[in-house]
């Protein structure tokens, strides 16, 4: 005997009305991309919930790949067995006795199957009584137990799960249309990523490149970043855009502190643009209130002027220890923390304006053909297309 199925459970979809059965084929799809190694694996919808059917396979490797996968709610491991009494008992011991770390038990059954000749409370009693008399040291507890055996009588079969491993939670990515992620080589950007796919958000990313006051290795950092976001959801492409010649011309032309103000309304009125040529709705930045010059109200109000699109900005609120937290748990930090210089730290005024008024920015804006720099730093972008590290490596190969 093993556990042949995973049952898996999502939760909020459930509640997602006339969009419910798009939420729930995306979500199938996107299980079924991160099983495609398992050849003979086999991903099926019933009422309310999914099964993996696991076909000899491992079923905690099978866990570990669905772990990152949004909109999964919880997994169990289930044994699916004939509507046979002595069949469900023994399954039912077997899951007790795979499971680790229990010392007390409690047996559930649904028996969904009326025409099935044992009733539920007095099954209850005949698998519970089997567990106790076949195991050591393990006692019943209805209210608290550590391990909940459950037992489904439906049409077809029974299945007996047992435990529940948390899933990564969210909504199924690729269920709430797409946006362009400011991703920067600092913390903060790739939790925003993150936390908008967790909303079932697709991502594209820009990222904006001054060689050579930034090195390769800044550009690298930005792409393993975008690497660990993938494990989330699919592919993203990455549009790294030529920076320096605008940066430059803009921190000649601007002063009193403006600088700063001036560079994130070109990074806005560029991303902009790649968001009408791609076809893409909204924005995300890893912005936080508070944090430094560029993030006060006024700063904002003032840089979100040259553009009307929506701008997500899943951090807002957050305190930046809970920011490293999540940077932890996706495994980002590490990479955020490599010392190389973004363009943002390398040009950044002595003093950036703390509240940059919009009238003040406009003056000096004014004072240059911007427009011509930008449609240069538009034409020179490049795409890179990041899906695992080998493809990134790929990648790379031709540019050296
Ligand atoms: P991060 O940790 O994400 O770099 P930060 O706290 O350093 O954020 P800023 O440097 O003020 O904050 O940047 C604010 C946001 O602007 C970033 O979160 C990111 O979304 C965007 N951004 C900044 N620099 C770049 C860049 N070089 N390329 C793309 N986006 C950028
Ligand atoms: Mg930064």
């Amino acid at each position: 005997m093993q556990f042949d199925h995973i049952l898996i459970r999502y939760g909020e979809l459930a509640l997602k009305g006339k969009n419910r059965k798009k939420f729930v084929e995306k979500l199938q799809h996107n299980i079924r991309q991160k099983l495609m190694e398992f050849s003979d694996v086999r991903v099926k919808r019933t009422q309310g919930r999914m099964f993996v059917l696991l076909n000899g396979h491992d079923p905690h490797e099978v866990i570990k790949k669905c772990k990152n996968i949004f909109g999964i709610h919880s997994f169990s491991l289930a044994i699916k067995v004939e509507n046979d009494l002595e069949k469900i008992k023994d399954a039912a011991l077997y899951a007790l006795m795979n499971a680790e770390e229990v010392s007390t038990f409690k047996v559930t059954v649904k028996r969904i199957n009326k025409a099935f000749p044992v009733r539920s409370q007095e099954l209850n009693h005949i698998i519970g009584g089997h567990l106790l008399t076949n195991t050591e040291n393990i006692t019943v507890n209805v209210h608290k137990p550590d391990l909940e055996v459950k037992v489904e009588i439906r049409q077809e079969a029974t299945y007996i799960t047992s435990g529940v491993v948390r899933g990564a939670g969210g909504l199924p990515v690729g269920t709430s249309d797409k946006t362009l992620l400011l991703l920067s080589g600092g913390i903060d950007s790739p939790v925003a990523g993150y936390l908008a796919m967790k909303r079932g958000v697709e991502i594209e990313a820009i990222h904006f490149h001054s060689p050579p006051f930034t090195s390769e290795r800044a550009k690298q950092k930005v792409l393993d970043l975008a690497e660990k976001l993938t494990s989330y959801g699919s592919k993203i492409r990455i549009h790294i855009v030529p920076f320096t010649k605008l940066q430059q011309r803009i921190f000649q032309e601007t002063h009193d502190g403006y600088g700063m103000t001036v560079m994130r309304r070109m990074m806005l009125r560029i991303s902009e643009r790649v968001c009408q040529n791609e076809g893409i709705l909204s924005m995300t930045t890893g912005e936080n209130l508070g944090q430094v010059a560029s993030q006060t109200m006024t700063s904002m109000n003032t840089i979100n002027e040259v553009t009307n699109y929506p701008i997500i900005r899943p951090l807002i609120t957050m305190d930046k220890d809970e920011i490293i937290d999540i940077s932890r748990e996706i495994d980002t930090f590490d990479i955020s923390i490599r010392p190389y210089e973004d363009c943002c730290t390398i040009f950044v005024p002595k003093s950036p304006k703390t509240k940059p008024k919009r009238d003040r920015v406009n003056y000096y804006e004014s004072k240059f053909d911007y427009e011509a720099l930008l449609n240069e730093a538009i034409d020179g972008i490049e795409v890179i297309e990041v899906t695992d590290k080998k493809k990134v490596e790929d990648a790379f190969e031709g540019l050296f």
